[in-house]
């Protein structure tokens, strides 16, 4: 077995990619004709075998979630994610930019194997050249009777649709996607029912991330065992590492799961190691919904197991690298400032809490805290986090809990001294 295997980002660099012509100059839309020659049956089967989990965060097995969706005789749907907004990921945009036809590829095997007949591509609003590339691409396919009706001489027929979102947070959240979607504002609609069961328009529907999408293809080219010969146990194949913050070469890295971190961050073929050769003060690992880790983590496996047992998630892979020079007060005021813009509003502990946490923490951050503040941020937190509505509320907490747990001295600091242990650095950010 080779050490890696780029699945998704093989061909990203060879010009004129992005076009229909030179992608399949380089094998572009095999799979889908390879696919169009099984029973949809075998590839939900076959994805299931791969071990490919949700890469948007939630890492839920792909092909599970495929086989829940009801059978009735509903029209199905297929959504793929594409609303990335979590702070540190990047993954996706870069996808659709410069890949756009490994989405519509990935979309097409999706929504064959799962029976569906009209499927949407739901862009983030801040993305507008991501969203062109796509619409792009779909065109390109449309015209060369890869969508369509009877694509490429099937008796199957689809249609594709680029919808682009006007800019919120939440609607990557994928019940309030498909409020979005259906014409009304992104709120999350409560779970169970899943969409698999009851969703866009009432109907089964089939929700996946850009990138996992962006899998499929290699899965069903190169066989679920090859790929799944890669990363770990339980954490099968590659996925993108989308390195930030403070390394000397940021930058989206497709590698096994189960990647040491040490590695991600100091390999000269990576990270290249801390900006100035400085220390890792912590180290986000899966964009900032998820929980710090310390520098005693470097050398844990990146594999959704090991992240989680280190008290963490592997979550969309934004790995936030942070140096000895940034101040934590700081880091976590902007992330909290972030959920409390985007806190939708519908329910109270999350729309009240997010702003209360951003008060508390400003205050500190200019040395205008008091030694109680510390605990009464751990308590707001408490009564936001499992008693919200949709995971936003969960997410604005886990870098305020984890960053006390980890750095409290920093936070006491701020109160008695009323600037940072950092030098006089008052507005240092996380990236
Ligand atoms: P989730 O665990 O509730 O669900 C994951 C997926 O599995 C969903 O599609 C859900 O419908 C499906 N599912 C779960 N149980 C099911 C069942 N019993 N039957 C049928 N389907 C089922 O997680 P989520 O709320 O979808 O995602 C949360 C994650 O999103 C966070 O961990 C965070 O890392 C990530 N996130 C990513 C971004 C981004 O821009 N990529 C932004 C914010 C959050
Ligand atoms: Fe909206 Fe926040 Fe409640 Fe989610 S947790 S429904 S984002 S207010």
């Amino acid at each position: 077995m080779p050490e890696t295997e780029q699945f998704l980002l093989k061909n990203i660099n060879v010009p004129g990619v992005d076009g229909i012509e030179v992608y399949r100059q380089h094998g572009g839309y095999e799979a889908l004709a390879k696919a169009l020659q099984s029973d949809p049956d075998q590839l939900v089967e076959e994805l299931k075998k791969s071990g490919l989990r949700g890469r948007g965060g939630a890492g839920f097995p792909t092909g599970l979630k495929w086989s829940f969706l009801a059978k009735n005789d509903k029209p199905r749907y297929l959504c793929c994610n594409s609303d990335e907004s979590e702070p540190g990921t990047f993954k996706d945009r870069m996808l659709m930019e410069r890949l756009p036809h490994l989405l519509v590829e990935g979309v097409l095997i999706t929504s064959y194997a799962c029976r569906v007949k009209t499927a949407f591509i739901y862009v983030r609003g801040e993305l507008p050249y991501a969203a062109d590339q796509v619409q792009k691409a779909v065109d390109e396919a449309y015209e060369a009777g890869l969508i369509g009706s009877n694509i490429l001489g099937s008796d199957y027929s689809i249609d594709v649709i680029v919808h682009r979102g006007a800019g919120a947070y939440i609607c990557g959240e994928e019940s309030a996607l498909m409020e979005s979607l259906e014409g009304r504002r992104g709120y999350p609609r409560l779970k169970p029912p899943f969409p698999a069961v009851i969703g866009l328009y009432g109907g089964p529907t089939v929700i996946n991330n850009c990138e996992t999408l962006c899998t499929v293809p290699a899965i069903i080219q190169h066989g679920a065992d090859y790929y799944a010969s890669f990363g770990t146990e339980k954490s099968k194949g590659t996925r993108i590492f989308g390195l930030s913050g403070q390394v000397k070469k940021p930058g989206n890295y497709e590698l096994p799961l189960g990647i040491p971190l040490r590695t991600l961050i100091y390999d000269e073929r990576y990270g290249g190691g801390v900006l100035n050769d400085k220390q890792v003060k912590a180290v986000i690992p899966g964009g900032s919904s998820t929980f710090f880790l310390g520098p005693d983590k470097l050398d844990l496996p990146m594999d959704y197991e090991s992240v989680a047992a280190a008290g963490s998630m592997l979550g969309s892979g934004g790995v936030i690298v942070i140096n000895e020079d940034t101040c934590i007060v700081g880091a976590i005021a902007r992330a909290a400032e972030f959920y409390r813009d985007e806190s939708c509003g519908k329910c109270t502990p999350c729309r009240e809490g997010t702003y209360w946490l951003t008060e508390l923490l400003e205050r500190l951050e200019h040395g205008k805290g008091k030694m109680k503040d510390i605990d009464l941020l751990v308590d707001i937190c408490g009564n936001i986090s499992g008693k919200s509505f949709c995971p936003l509320g969960d997410a604005a907490t886990s870098l305020i809990t984890s960053g006390i747990r980890l750095f409290r001295e920093e936070f006491e600091y701020h109160v008695t001294h009323g600037h940072c242990m950092v030098g006089d650095k008052h507005h240092a950010t996380i990236s």
